[in-house]
């Protein structure tokens, strides 16, 4: 029998919060309610915040991170459009891969699992295009499968080199809300998110912000889409409705999730998160572990990939925590299956449930026939945790 919290430290969906659990706990509501349209007004003015963006203009599909993907493409671009793109990890691949399905001519990169947006290709790649028959390129902020975190500002500039004015749409699901973000300054024109990773709620809403740029873009755009369209939906967004049944109760819980935000401080949340994963990374080296990430210039605050030494199988290590310790870390997915286990360390998290990761972690490890000494990447993480200036 299970007692107590079970761990879940997967990279979403996420813990959620009592406020925000609390906040969804109500009964159904009318959507078309006079006062409605004034709270999810609200909403999109501070979701602006967190994409630190002015111009940009927030979304709400109810739908996971996927529908956002395709909701990027379908309303900016025509049939046939050439994107370019860089599959580096599950998530990468599958965009890139949505954009094979849904028709469009794509000029995919393939990197090295470990590595990230590969900011010097795209930089060549975009500077021959001198007809500009790139329409889109697409970079992926924050590759969950490997825990690996690129950098976007650099495709900013990548494009801006070569003077190239295709649209930049990017997968900020594990990123935004726990990993800085900056639409307006990187000149982002769709960034995609998620419910259930940053902002700490249950899957279901699928969350965009659009640029002017790519709003434009959609004028002119003659792709099919109907249930993802802007149009429909910016439309119906002027007064604050939507054009069919949203997720009432999420938005609810959206509301004290951004509230939650807004009380810790956007830029504290960061630096919560890379205090977190600082603590992580710390017993993965006491381990004398690997992260899949292959340098600190990758290493992602929201997630971390670990590899489990050559000969065992990290499928075991995931199983175990969950059958035994009552607790869920990330599998491997596809090209790392069996070679990587995942803690994720974003959302509503502080040092005592990473220090129980860690702690259950090393048992699973040792459990599944992995040499480490038990104790040592919890004591690194500790010594970290209280070496740090953080909350003192
Ligand atoms: C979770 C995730 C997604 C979206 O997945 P859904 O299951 O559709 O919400 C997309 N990209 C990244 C990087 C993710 O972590």
């Amino acid at each position: 029998m299970k007692t107590g919290y079970s761990g879940l430290f997967i990279p979403g969906p996420t813990n959620i919060p009592e406020k925000v659990m609390q906040a969804m706990t109500l009964h159904l509501e009318d959507m078309r309610a006079p006062d409605f349209g004034g709270f999810t007004l609200g909403l999109l003015n501070d979701l602006k915040k967190v994409f630190k963006t002015k111009t940009g203009q927030p979304m709400i599909f109810p739908c996971s991170g996927t529908g956002g993907w395709e909701s990027a493409l379908t309303n900016t671009l025509n049939p046939g459009d050439k994107i370019l793109c860089s599959a580096f990890g599950q998530f990468s691949h599958l965009w890139a891969d949505m954009c094979k399905r849904l028709g469009f001519e794509v000029v995919r990169l393939e990197v090295e699992w470990g590595k990230g947006v590969p900011v010097d290709e795209y930089q060549r790649i975009l500077s021959e295009d001198k007809d500009h028959t790139i329409k889109a390129v697409l970079a992926c902020q924050n590759e969950t499968a490997t825990g690996v975190t690129s950098d976007i500002a650099g495709v900013r500039k990548a494009l801006d080199a070569a003077g190239h004015p295709a649209l930049l749409f990017v997968d900020g699901v594990s990123s935004v809300g726990s990993i800085d973000f900056r639409m307006d300054e990187w000149g982002v024109d769709v960034v995609v998110s998620g419910s259930q990773k940053g902002f700490m709620l249950p899957t279901g809403l699928g969350i965009i912000c659009v640029s002017e740029k790519a709003f434009e873009a959609h004028k002119s755009s003659k792709y099919p889409r109907c249930f993802f369209s802007w149009e429909d939906m910016s439309n119906s967004f002027k007064t604050g409705f939507f054009p069919y049944t949203p997720a009432t109760t999420l938005l609810r819980g959206l509301r004290a999730s951004l509230d939650m935000i807004e009380e810790e401080g956007l830029e504290n949340v960061f630096a919560r998160h890379k205090h977190l994963a600082t603590g992580v990374r710390k017993a993965v080296d006491a381990w004398g572990l690997k992260l899949c990430a292959q340098g600190p210039e990758w290493y992602s605050d929201t997630v971390s990939a670990i590899m489990v030494p050559e000969g065992h199988d990290a499928t075991k290590v995931i199983a175990r925590g969950y059958e035994r310790y009552q607790t869920s870390f990330g599998t491997g997915l596809s090209k790392v299956a069996g070679k990587v286990f995942r803690i994720g360390h974003l959302g509503w998290l502080n040092e005592i449930m990473v220090l129980q990761a860690v702690a259950t972690a090393e048992m699973a490890m040792k459990d599944s026939g992995i040499p480490i000494e038990l104790g040592s990447g919890v004591a690194a993480t500790q010594t970290h945790f209280m070496q740090s200036n953080y909350g003192s």
